[in-house]
């Protein structure tokens, strides 16, 4: 508690502050109370502290025509970095917008029970299987509106490690399209997607994966499968702010969730798309 009251007592005293200047001031003495901090946490710290040090290095320019020189610092690229963050937002959200299938989308949220989520705090590599599970869902559900046809949507899935209150909460953020691609069909706009189904889905297929990544004795837990909710739909986004909203999101929050050791991973997936 002292420590945040230091931390707040400095920033208030300074004209103007940045994020890392409080890593910069901050850090070192939070690391000597000694709690748990991945190796990711640590490597992306140091980058937003050394960010544009030109100590750790510059790019030189020199003019033929006046003679001048000027000397640019290297920036961390750490998406965790508040100033080399905006540029990221920026260059993914334009990159995955270009790949994106020009039609209607619907933004679905795969969510687990707070029963599931210590395994997969215990655990960060069983996180992949949010996204096979998922992928598996939706993908299952397509094709079973026509198996000759199979029917493929495209969509993206990005991975929050935190719910809004910056606790662990591990869920799937999917933006799919409103129709699909058959073997015969370019193209079929499939507006409906039953929310039932798709939730008894979820649920039957990352249990079935948590058990065979587990074994029986996550089984014998019993877990109540009532519990597992899918939680949202939405439909007609405009695809480039929800984009730029959902990295936002995933790098402001991350920022603070490092702060409590909460670090959320960030992965995209395409698929289809
Ligand atoms: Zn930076
Ligand atoms: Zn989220």
């Amino acid at each position: 508690m002292i420590f945040c009251y230091n931390i707040i007592g400095d920033v208030m005293n300074s004209k103007s502050f940045k994020i890392k200047d409080i890593f910069s001031d901050r850090w070192d003495d939070f690391v000597a109370l000694g709690y748990p901090l991945r190796p990711a946490i640590l490597h992306n710290v140091r980058k937003i502290i050394n960010c544009g040090d030109p100590s750790m290095g510059h790019a030189l320019y020199f003019c033929d025509h006046c003679g001048k020189i000027k000397h640019v610092p290297f920036t961390c690229k750490s998406r965790f970095c508040n100033s080399c963050g905006a540029k990221y937002i920026q260059d993914r959200a334009a990159s995955i917008s270009s790949k994106l299938i020009q039609c209607e989308h619907r933004h679905i949220v795969f969510t687990i029970p707070k029963e599931l989520r210590p395994f997969f705090r215990k655990d960060r590599s069983l996180l992949h299987l949010l996204f096979h599970a998922s992928a598996a869902t939706i993908h299952a559900w397509f094709y079973s509106i026509n198996k000759s046809e199979s029917f493929k949507p495209g969509f993206i899935s990005t991975l929050h490690t935190f719910g809004r209150d910056l606790k662990w909460n591990p869920h799937i953020h999917m933006l799919i399209t409103e129709g699909a691609s058959g073997n015969k069909t370019v193209w079929r706009k499939i507006p409906h997607i039953p929310f039932t189904m798709l939730r008894k889905r979820w649920q039957t297929t990352l249990l079935d994966l948590l058990h065979r990544y587990l074994g029986d004795s996550f089984i014998n837990l019993r877990l109540p499968y009532s519990k597992l909710i899918l939680l949202a739909f939405m439909s007609m986004l405009n695809l480039t702010c929800f984009l730029i909203l959902l990295i936002q999101l995933n790098i402001l929050l991350g920022i603070l969730a490092d702060q409590l050791w909460l670090s959320p991973e960030f992965l995209i997936m395409m698929v289809n798309s």
